[in-house]
């Protein structure tokens, strides 16, 4: 088992995790910057240490002084959280061949998953349905590109293998303007990723972002827990995720789970994942997998009442699944607003002390958040202080309890984006169910 692990994130993640080690019995060492010393996961763990100055990349992005504040406090396990260094291949393999246990997948499975040209063809082998495209990194032969573009049929998505965060991909809707989009994306995408590989895809004009959440051990067993649809996005950044996705059918759903599950098998995952699909006219289209814990988990731990996080640990230490597929049930509908500390009209982060903060409750109410009143919002980091999940027997209950929630919820001295949510819980095309990736930007007049 492990005893003792390192929690090298910050924020709501961190304190998730906090959470699922105390009831595992496992010891928590918190590693924060020098800005984050009143974190509330910081004050709770049952140790601490500073391992930098503010900026990311020296304290959070920083792996030797992580790997350090592992060793100096004797810890077994190193919890990665999302985003900073939980799809780092490097990190992983540091930390392994370091003696401690990454939880999360192995290194090789993390360069895997990165590169989304090795990631796709990798797919396709399992038997994941992906985007038409080439299949492959583009060359240099101009008439060979043009070629695949006209196979594809336009308009089609250049993209970059290494990109992320929404960033290095460009979408071309005629053959004239093919060739110039391939070299711009090249360059920013040498110069933002450090490759200049590129691949093309169809566009889907009208598609959902549906993803499935996997769980795997380290004995080839490997389930899956149905799906979230985080189709409510602003520049490719999900605002509202939920469980289930609206409209789609129990077969659907075991047919395109019981595939991810497959290839986990194929490929030899372990931990917790996500398939990441665009859904459009019925089908389901492979764009990324994430390998790491996400931050819409909470939507699928109130559908099914699986704790993600501490599976994710259990079976980082080894052990085996301990659910089987047939005990997953979805009961229900689950609805996350996340809560960011930013103007909810121009989206400008808005930092600062927290003077008065009053957390919304009543049944089928989680907060996952670590602020508190007199909490500062630090300006180095994401703007996101929250996640706010309705759970209701129905979609309509679970979205009724979102704006009584929302509608409690104070978080005074900042400002957030709580309005938005409230309007977006409101909206009728929202309310109906399946609206679209590009919906909420022309809700907002952004597209
Ligand atoms: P990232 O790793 O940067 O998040 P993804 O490959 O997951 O990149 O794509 C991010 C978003 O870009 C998707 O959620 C979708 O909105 C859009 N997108 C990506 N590929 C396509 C495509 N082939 N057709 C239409 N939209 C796409």
């Amino acid at each position: 088992m492990l005893e003792k692990i390192v929690i090298a994130n910050r924020g709501e993640i961190a304190l998730r995790i906090l959470r699922a080690c105390r009831e595992l019995g496992i010891k928590t060492v918190a590693v924060h910057s020098s800005a984050d010393r009143e974190l509330k996961h910081v004050r709770l763990a049952d140790e601490s240490v500073c391992i930098g100055p503010p900026a990311s990349g020296q304290s959070y992005l920083n792996i030797p002084a992580i790997v350090s504040a592992a060793e100096v406090t004797d810890a077994t396990g190193i919890h990665p959280g999302y985003g900073f260094l939980s799809e780092n291949a490097d990190f992983a393999e540091r930390v392994e061949s370091s003696g401690f246990k990454f939880i999360g997948p192995r290194a090789e499975t993390i360069s895997l998953m990165g590169d989304k040209v090795s990631a796709i063809k990798a797919m396709i082998e399992a038997g994941i349905p992906c985007v038409p495209g080439s299949g492959g990194p583009l060359g240099n032969d101009d008439e060979e590109n043009l070629r695949i573009g006209r196979e594809i049929g336009y308009p089609v998505i250049i993209k970059a293998a290494a990109g992320g965060g929404g960033r290095g991909m460009r979408v071309v809707h005629s053959e004239a303007a093919l060739l110039n989009a391939i070299h711009l994306t090249r360059t920013e995408a040498d110069s933002a990723f450090g490759s200049s590989t590129v691949y093309m895809e169809k566009y889907l004009d009208n598609p959902r972002h549906v993803e499935i959440q996997v769980l795997a051990d380290q004995h080839g067993n490997a389930i899956h827990l149905g799906e979230r649809d985080c189709s409510m996005q602003r520049r490719h950044q999900k605002v509202v995720e939920e469980s289930p996705a609206p409209g789609l059918t129990e077969e659907q759903r075991r047919e395109i789970g019981e595939r991810c599950a497959e290839a986990c098998r194929v490929i030899g995952y372990r931990g917790a994942g996500t398939f990441e699909f665009l859904y459009q006219d019925g089908r389901f289209y492979f764009i990324e997998m994430n390998t790491r814990i996400q931050v819409e988990h909470p939507v699928t731990e109130m559908v099914t009442g699986v704790d993600l996080v501490k599976e994710q640990i259990l079976v980082a230490a080894g052990e085996p699944l301990r659910y089987r597929q047939e005990d997953i049930v979805m009961r229900g509908h689950a609805i996350e607003c996340r809560i960011n500390a930013e103007d909810p009209q121009t989206f400008v982060p808005s930092p600062g002390r927290i003077d008065n903060y009053h957390a919304p409750g009543g049944p089928g109410v989680r907060v996952d958040s670590h602020v508190y009143n007199g909490y500062v919002v630090p300006p180095y980091y994401d703007s996101m202080i929250g996640k706010i999940i309705c759970h209701g027997d129905s979609r309509a209950s679970a979205i009724a309890r979102m704006r009584t929630a929302l509608s409690e919820v104070v978080v005074g001295g900042i400002k957030t984006n709580v309005p938005l949510q409230y309007d977006i819980m409101n909206d009728g095309a929202f309310q109906a169910g399946g609206a679209n990736i590009h919906y909420l930007e022309k809700k907002l007049g952004l597209s």
